[in-house]
């Protein structure tokens, strides 16, 4: 499936191209087109065993295709050249406990042909006061920002980024974003995986949503949002959930934390007659559903 309107299609840092994989007879990914382009961050999402870390193993080399190709700068991502341009952050990645996180700052950024200054990376991390201390005795949110300072300390035109914020308190994620934010304005491509949807939609300029090996929807985060056009009402209300359920135009309906909450495709009508319907009618609230309403339902027809 290739989108005409997603200009990465065309001039991308990396891709895959109807890209199959399969562990023994389990197929993993079935014909994924994928593409990053500089400048965008490219949220990657899924249910667990959807494929994401089949893609990016595949977009990084540690796996090869079984059918259709994976690239990286338009080369075999197995090169050593174009993996120079490029900075991970893997879930799983074995790192010396007793270096200094200096020491395995510098040896990392050794590996590239222009990496940042160590003091810029140390601050672009916020790991600045962490410098001095063996790796291995750092909480693990703090080794998360270590990894993503190795990630990003060799200047990467093309950034992954394997659910990043896992285990970072509120303040260390968003000074993670607002450092994503920077890098992506500058020009730097991101693929980033992650199973919180408000991340996505805070930092994506597309998403590509991942089931059972599949693409099941690609687009902005606006489009995949329009591609479910539920719209949910709250109210406080007594009117029942199971006789609004079979009102036209309603398509779900529960009570949640003492509130009516309706998901319906055209908000008017259901208001109109709501209001009409019941005169103590309160605390109403009408909202565009998000992405994780969206994903939810996108994964659920595809299930
Ligand atoms: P998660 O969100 O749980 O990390 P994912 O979207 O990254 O999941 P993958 O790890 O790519 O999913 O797995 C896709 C499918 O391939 C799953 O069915 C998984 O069980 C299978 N799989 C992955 N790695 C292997 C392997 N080394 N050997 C056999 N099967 C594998």
């Amino acid at each position: 499936m290739h989108d005409r309107n997603d200009p990465a299609a065309l001039h991308a840092l990396a891709a895959l191209r109807a890209a199959h994989k399969r562990y023994g007879a389990r197929p993993a990914l079935c014909g994924v087109d994928l593409a990053l382009a500089p400048g965008q961050l490219h949220a990657l999402l899924g249910p667990n065993g959807a494929g994401k870390t089949t893609a990016i193993g595949l977009l990084l080399g540690l796996l090869r295709p079984d059918g259709g190709r994976a690239e990286l700068f338009g080369a075999d991502p197995q090169q050593l050249a174009p993996r120079r341009r490029i900075g991970v952050m893997l879930q799983t990645g074995a790192l010396s406990e007793t270096l200094r996180v200096g020491e395995l700052l510098r040896q990392t950024a050794g590996y590239y042909p222009r990496p940042l200054a160590l003091a810029e990376t140390a601050r672009m991390a916020g790991i600045a006061d962490l410098l001095a201390r063996p790796y291995g005795k750092l909480s693990g949110g703090q080794q998360r920002r270590v990894q993503f300072a190795l990630a990003i300390c060799g200047r990467p035109e093309l950034l992954f980024l394997d659910e990043p914020t896992v285990g970072l308190d509120i303040e260390a994620r968003q000074a993670l974003w607002a450092t994503i934010r920077a890098l992506v304005a500058e020009g730097c491509g991101v693929l980033l995986t992650t199973h919180y949807l408000e991340e996505a939609e805070a930092l994506a300029d597309r998403v590509t949503v991942l089931a059972q090996g599949r693409v099941l929807a690609a687009g902005t985060v606006a489009e995949i949002r329009a591609r479910t056009q539920r719209t949910r009402i709250r109210c406080r209300s007594a009117l029942a959930p199971e006789v609004l359920r079979d009102w036209d135009g309603v398509l779900d309906a529960a009570f949640e934390d003492g509130l009516l909450s309706l998901g319906v495709r055209e908000p008017e009508p259901v208001l109109r007659r709501l209001l009409a319907a019941d005169a103590t009618l309160s605390a109403l609230e009408v909202r565009r559903a998000g992405l994780a309403e969206a994903f939810t339902e996108l994964t659920r027809e595809a299930a």
